[in-house]
C-alpha cells in the first residue's frame, strides 16, 4: 500500500513525463522567423522563444525546443561577411 506522499510523488513524476514527452522544435530561419515543427511560422520581436518566455508552442501545445543551429550559422556567416568587408 502506498502512502499519500509516495502517491503524490508518483503523480508529480507522471505529470513531468507528460509535459516533457511532447516537444515542438522551433528553428530560426536565419532572418526573422521561427519555423515550428508543426508547420507554422512565428515572428519574435526580442530574440526567440526562450528570450520571450515561451515554454509551450501556441499551435500544438507541446513544449518548445529551440534549435539555434540556424541562428549560429547565420550569425557566423554575417560576422565573416563583415570581416571580409574590411571592418
Ligand atoms: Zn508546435
Amino acid at each position: 500500500m502506498e502512502t499519500y506522499p509516495e502517491m503524490n510523488a508518483r503523480i508529480k513524476e507522471l505529470e513531468r513525463q507528460l509535459l516533457c514527452e511532447e516537444t515542438c522544435t522551433w528553428k530560426y530561419d536565419g532572418r526573422d522567423c521561427w519555423e515550428t515543427e508543426c508547420d507554422h511560422l512565428f515572428h519574435f520581436i526580442a530574440g526567440g522563444p526562450k528570450e520571450d518566455g515561451f515554454d509551450f508552442c501556441p499551435y500544438c501545445g507541446s513544449s518548445i525546443v529551440a534549435s539555434t543551429s540556424y541562428y549560429s550559422d547565420y550569425a557566423w556567416g554575417a560576422m565573416t561577411k563583415i570581416r571580409q568587408g574590411g571592418m
